[in-house]
């Protein structure tokens, strides 16, 4: 059995049209990391709440590490569901030391067992040497390696992070999504981690859970997520793509679309006609003679690439163009015609 289970867990707010999240299904080992991810609204923090116990479900099931936390006759407090949480303004208690702030949770603990602990969590997280100030009085990467701290040490079964990279700046955001998952690992922790950043949950996890409208989208690893996405919805939230409509072949391995007949990366397995498909703008090569082709209507430039909006064949100009990537060397001017070639792992 799985480490943690969600199952058919619903949330029906009173006064709200729709659920707020509808009937889930998860399933999550011992050590995983696990991002939900999607737009605002699309009851990320409510599943997170439920799972903490904060939110009584309207129906469902959650088990936690064996036993079952929430169901029909079911209901365990949050303070002994034996969960860390950290919360997205890390909520550290500004007159508490950073060693007090760590040993909070442990009231059943000895002093001599809490000061032990919060060495070793405040050495997890690098910041051994800083027990005795104040949480004014470090820095917000800082501040935050605390509140994981905090969440660690009395050793829960899961540890729930809501929106952490949300109050940093860019390049912190980086640092910290590197940091955060090396401690979890290190810690041998189970986590789940909310965000609605395609990056964030890129980097730290090793599945990603797509929600949409309280509905679970798809659940794979970031590599299958990106590649093999189940629906027009993933593709288009997880990363940049065009999504073309189309008619499949009858060799079910091509689509025939408004700018020429585009080959799939595999067999398909729906044998319906009208189909759409996805061509991630990285998977389009500029190519001299390369089968596709037509007039550039767009470049912006990011630093490691650019992004080049091509308009192809007659169709109609309400229509969006064709965004393709091109490296940066290369000189692309504005109502050239280039052309390209696509290729087909990068098609779904
Ligand atoms: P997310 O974290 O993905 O942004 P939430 O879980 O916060 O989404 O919210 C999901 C939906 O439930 C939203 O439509 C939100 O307005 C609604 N909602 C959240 N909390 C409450 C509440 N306490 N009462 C009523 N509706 C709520
Ligand atoms: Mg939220």
């Amino acid at each position: 059995m799985s480490f943690i289970q969600l199952r058919q867990l619903t949330k029906q707010y009173k006064q709200a049209e729709q659920p707020a999240v509808d009937h889930i299904e998860l399933e999550i080992e011992k050590g995983e990391i696990i991002t939900l991810l999607g737009p605002s609204g699309c009851g990320k923090t409510t599943t997170l709440r439920m799972i903490a116990g904060f939110e009584q479900p309207t129906s469902g099931v959650i088990n936690i590490g064996g036993s079952e936390v929430f169901g029909e006759k079911t209901y365990v407090p949050p303070e002994k569901r034996e969960i860390g949480m950290v919360f997205q303004d890390y909520a550290l208690f500004p007159h508490l030391t950073i060693e007090k702030n760590v040993v909070f949770g442990l009231n059943k603990w000895s002093t001599r067992e809490k000061k032990a602990r919060a060495k070793e969590v405040l050495e997890l997280v690098g910041l051994a040497e800083y027990g005795k100030r104040y949480p004014n009085e470090l820095s917000g990467g800082q501040q935050q390696r605390v509140a994981l701290a905090r969440a660690l040490a009395p050793r829960p079964h899961v540890v729930l992070m809501d929106e952490p990279f949300s109050n940093l700046d860019a390049g912190l955001r980086e640092r910290m999504r590197y940091d955060v998952t090396s401690i979890l690992r290190k810690a041998n922790t189970t986590a789940i981690i909310v965000t609605h950043d395609q990056k964030d949950a890129f980097a730290v996890s090793d599945r990603v859970v797509v929600m949409n409208q309280g509905v679970i989208q798809q659940i794979a690893t970031p590599r299958d997520m990106y590649r093999c996405p189940k629906n027009c919805f993933v593709a288009q939230f997880v990363g940049k793509t065009n999504l073309l409509t189309g008619t499949l072949c009858s060799d079910l391995k091509h689509v025939d679309t408004y700018i020429g007949r585009v080959s799939l990366p595999t067999q398909s397995e729906k044998i319906i006609e009208d189909v759409r498909v996805s061509i991630r703008p990285e998977g389009c090569r500029l190519a001299e003679n390369g089968r596709y082709s037509g007039k550039v209507e767009r470049v912006t430039y990011s630093g490691e690439y650019q992004e080049v909006e091509v308009r192809l064949g007659e169709r109609d100009l309400s229509s969006e163009p064709m965004v393709v990537y091109a490296p940066v060397e290369q000189e692309i001017e504005i109502g050239a015609v280039i052309s390209f070639d696509i290729k087909p792992e990068l098609v779904a």
